[in-house]
């Protein structure tokens, strides 16, 4: 099969191995996307954060959609969607998105945002309307959603429990030790806070979190977050490379690029210690083959 390799960018100073290569995308289909998504002022991070995985989502008609704008008020050190000063709240937003879905006649879908530092509640009604939106107009659909910290204000937090998304999703991004300098406006202790709240908030609905490799970290600082994430009540986990979006000082470099096999060992041992499901990869993505996850751990319910 023919292959591309990545820009050779994202790995910073180090060669990207080869398990990056990828098949040739659809052209066709990715411009047909994103000329649909344009039209109706729609986001997706898919796009903004330069994702690897691009030509085989979106290949398969999926994206992953970011609400309220693609400027983000948090500059964290391992991404590559632009930080300053967000526009204004699109009110539409909900009914565009809950439309395109419907369009797109998805089943699942992930819906994320850029931190939104800036608003009163911190975007997290408008995470609601648009979960209600998207509902009423696709009755059948499940829907998680990739949630900014929120500040850990239970209040704000309630405002999406409440309106009860399949899974929700918060990532810890990184190890504790590396917290501070990989996103410097977060809290390692705050995003467990918010996972540990919202299983209190609404136990039904699945809690899911996720974090990269490759920043410095050793096995028993991934394996020490692993249990704490656990501990706050996380069942499903993700676990990718880091890639450096660019090579600016701004964003932090690859230290190490982890084997599939050490992947592999992660996804073995957090199954071991109890996640109903863990994706572990070079490629893998908080919303990568999302539906999954979810899938696995409404067939734990079924079984247990
Ligand atoms: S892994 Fe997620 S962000 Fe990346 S292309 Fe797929 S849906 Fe989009």
């Amino acid at each position: 099969m023919t292959h591309t390799t990545l820009d050779p960018t994202p790995s910073g100073s180090l060669r990207l191995p080869s398990w990056f290569r990828q098949p040739i995308p659809d052209m066709e289909k990715i411009s047909a996307m994103k000329d649909s998504f344009r039209s109706k002022g729609l986001h997706t991070v898919c796009e903004s954060s330069h994702c690897p995985n691009m030509g085989q989502c979106w290949g398969r008609g999926v994206a992953t959609f970011m609400i309220l704008g693609d400027v983000c008020t948090r500059a964290c050190r391992f991404c590559a969607i632009a930080a300053g000063n967000p526009l204004k709240v699109d009110l539409d937003e909900p009914e565009h998105l809950a439309q395109t879905i419907q369009r797109m006649k998805l089943r699942y879908v992930v819906i994320t945002s850029v931190a939104r530092d800036d608003l009163g509640d911190e975007g997290a009604g408008h995470f609601a309307k648009t979960i209600i939106a998207v509902r009423k107009e696709n009755p059948a659909i499940k829907i998680e959603v990739l949630i900014p910290d929120f500040s850990a204000e239970e209040g704000r937090l309630k405002k999406v429990t409440d309106v009860a998304p399949e899974v929700m999703s918060h990532n810890i991004e990184t190890v504790r030790r590396l917290s501070d300098q990989v996103r410097p406006q977060a809290e390692y202790e705050r995003s467990l806070l918010v996972l540990k709240t919202i299983k209190r908030l609404n136990p039904s609905i699945f809690v899911k979190s996720s974090f990269m490799v490759g920043l410095g970290e050793s096995r028993e600082e991934i394996l020490s977050t692993m249990t704490d994430l656990l501990e706050a009540g996380c069942q499903i986990l993700t676990i990718g490379q880091y890639l450096a979006p660019s090579q600016m000082k701004r964003h932090l470099k690859v230290e190490r690029f982890v084997s599939p096999e050490e992947f592999e060992n992660y996804r073995q041992l957090g199954r071991k210690m109890g996640f109903r499901h863990v994706m572990s990869g070079p490629l893998v993505r908080s919303s990568y083959i999302a539906e999954e996850g979810y899938q696995e751990c409404v067939k734990d319910l079924v079984s247990t």
